[in-house]
């Protein structure tokens, strides 16, 4: 058989270099989240991407949760991002782990760089950091504590952590080099003194670590190989390096960077959404027309299509945006054969035969998917009344019109050939109904005669149905236009979204549940809202409408 060549993206090709070499016997990644806010569609690249790697090298994959931090965390954010990792398929089995359990560590490890000479308690301000510091063309200068002994540097930093010491008076540095063309390595600040509550760790703590400082040692402390991150930490790298070299781990972490997944037309920022969430234009942080995890999954994608999404991204190390045009080209490719494709009319106008029996109703066979045949069939049921799309009538066809209008005969989606005969209007001109006569022989939408018809519409019976509310959506921002006005107002699209509360959809939908989702035919998929939908009052939100100009990127 022959054997697809797929090429290794550049991670892959470290970690079998790494691997080949014996430098790790087995590879161990993580995804480190702070929980200080929902995961939106980046993390969930970031997720999917060391969760597969873990898979295909047959490694370990670490849910950690980031929480060093004592003022951002939040705690109920942990069971959000716990729900949103769990649903994309990514198991973290037993390796569940908070950052802020390895204080002590932490702590141990700074006590080690100061014992071998490097790390040194420092009493500037943090602007006198900052000035001392230097930039990008001129080098920093050594502060003025630099030199402290070892004994007074353990006493210091012994006292800060006992709480001796205001917040912002003392913090501790590692003594790397003031003049190092990286400012990350002027002596950066690696410990903290802050008076604040842990919600794990309580009070216990008086000292924090900073993140360039914590990162490598939770990656060491928990075995992991290769410590995957977002671009803006290469500067960060040779940090990373020089912790773990200090602190002598067996076998170090290696960091390694890919560029940040950004959407067109779609906004991922915290404090964006935070403000949207707070002025009350979207209902929430899982409002469907975000791309928050949460989102995107009351929407109705599902975690096989963002997984398709983000394998198409790839990993890369130079920033691009993807077009949200591609998302949806993956949901419809995940749903089209998997979901049955039913008949909804989203703006209803009745339909009128008026040669069929009063009072009779059929079951009629459908078809579940045309194109999937192990869907199976379902029975519809079929009147005198029926309700059509009112884009399906037409008084004044233009030329190429092939559905309704009066003296044209097209077929009823699996049911019978009809031919217009007249409508109804009201005082205004409105058509209020169509009228029509049926050929009985016509059964099941097949020609009794050979004779053809140009328009098949699809239609749902006015006796026997049910009644839903459907909301349509379109992107929130038109990023082309700019997020923010002038006044620093929001620049919204007005058409974000659209409710239609008159829409009528196939009694087989009456006990469809949150999340299920169909396809609509002619109007698109769609998934039945989780925070709206009632039993006798549902609510369907479009996920993706059914064409798109878009095409595959080669
Ligand atoms: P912030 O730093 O503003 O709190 P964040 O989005 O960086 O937010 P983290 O919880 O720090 O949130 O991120 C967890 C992981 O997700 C990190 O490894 C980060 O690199 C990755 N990540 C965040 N945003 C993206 C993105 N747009 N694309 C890919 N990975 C991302
Ligand atoms: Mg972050």
């Amino acid at each position: 058989m022959e054997k697809e060549v797929v090429s290794k993206n550049f991670i892959e090709q470290i970690i079998e270099k790494d691997l080949a070499e014996g430098k790790y016997e087995t590879i161990c990644t993580r995804f480190p989240p702070e929980p200080n806010g929902y995961l939106h569609i980046g993390h969930a690249k970031s997720i999917l991407l060391n969760y597969g790697l873990s898979q295909e090298y047959n490694g370990k994959f670490n849910l950690r949760f980031d929480d060093t931090n004592p003022t951002k965390e939040k705690i109920e954010f942990v069971e959000s991002i716990k729900a949103d990792v769990k649903w994309l398929g990514a198991d973290w089995e037993d390796r569940l782990f908070f950052a802020s359990n390895y204080f002590d560590q932490m702590y141990e490890a700074a006590i080690k760089l100061i014992k071998k000479g490097k790390a040194f308690v420092c009493d500037l301000t943090a602007e006198q950091i900052r000035e001392y510091r230097g930039t990008l063309t001129e080098p920093g200068k050594n502060s003025p504590y630099r030199d402290r002994s070892v004994e007074e540097n353990l006493d210091l930093f012994e006292r800060m952590k006992n709480g001796e010491f205001e917040d912002g008076t003392k913090v501790l540095r590692a003594k790397i080099d003031m003049a190092s063309p990286n400012i990350n390595m002027r002596d950066p600040v690696i410990y903290r003194v802050a008076h604040m509550t842990h919600h794990n760790t309580g009070d216990k703590w008086c000292i924090y670590p900073m993140y360039d400082f914590a990162h490598p040692i939770e990656d060491a402390i928990e075995g992991v190989t290769h410590s995957i991150c977002t671009l803006e930490f290469e500067d960060h790298r040779p940090l990373y390096d020089w912790v773990v070299r200090e602190l002598e781990y067996p076998y170090p972490p290696k960091q390694i960077e890919f560029a940040k997944l950004y959407l067109t037309n779609v906004v991922t920022g915290k404090r964006y959404i935070k403000r949207l969430v707070e002025e009350g234009i979207v209902d929430g942080w899982d409002d469907p027309r975000l791309v928050s995890i949460a989102a995107l999954r009351r929407r109705g994608f599902t975690p096989e299509s963002i997984k398709m999404f983000v394998e198409l991204c790839g990993v890369s190390k130079a920033n691009s945006s993807v077009d949200y045009a591609m998302l949806e080209y993956c949901i419809r490719e995940d749903l089209k054969l998997k979901r049955s494709r039913v008949m909804a009319i989203l703006d209803p106008v009745k339909l009128i035969i008026d040669n069929y029996p009063e009072g009779q109703i059929e079951e009629l066979e459908a078809p579940n998917n045309m194109e999937n045949e192990t869907l199976g069939t379902r029975k519809v049921p079929f009147g005198k009344e029926l309700y059509i799309e009112r884009e399906d009538f037409m008084v004044e066809p233009p030329k190429k019109y092939k559905r309704l209008y009066p003296g044209n005969e097209v077929r009823l989606m699996n049911a019978y050939f009809v031919t217009c005969v007249g409508y109804d209007t009201d005082e205004e001109g409105n058509v209020t109904a169509v009228h029509c006569t049926y050929d009985p022989a016509s059964k099941g939408g097949n020609s009794p005669d050979g004779r053809k018809v140009k328009g098949t519409i699809h239609w749902v019976s006015a006796q026997d149905n049910v009644q839903a509310e459907v909301r349509l959506y379109e992107n929130i921002i038109d990023e082309e236009k700019g997020v923010y006005n002038e006044d620093g107002s929001l620049n919204l699209n007005p058409n974000s979204l659209t409710v239609l509360k008159n829409c009528y959809v196939e009694k087989s939908l009456k006990d469809a549940k949150a999340y299920d989702s169909f396809q609509f035919v002619r109007n698109g998929f769609f998934c039945v809202d989780a925070k709206d939908s009632k039993e006798d009052a549902l609510v369907f939100n479009r996920i993706v409408s059914l064409k798109s100009s878009f095409k595959l990127p080669k």
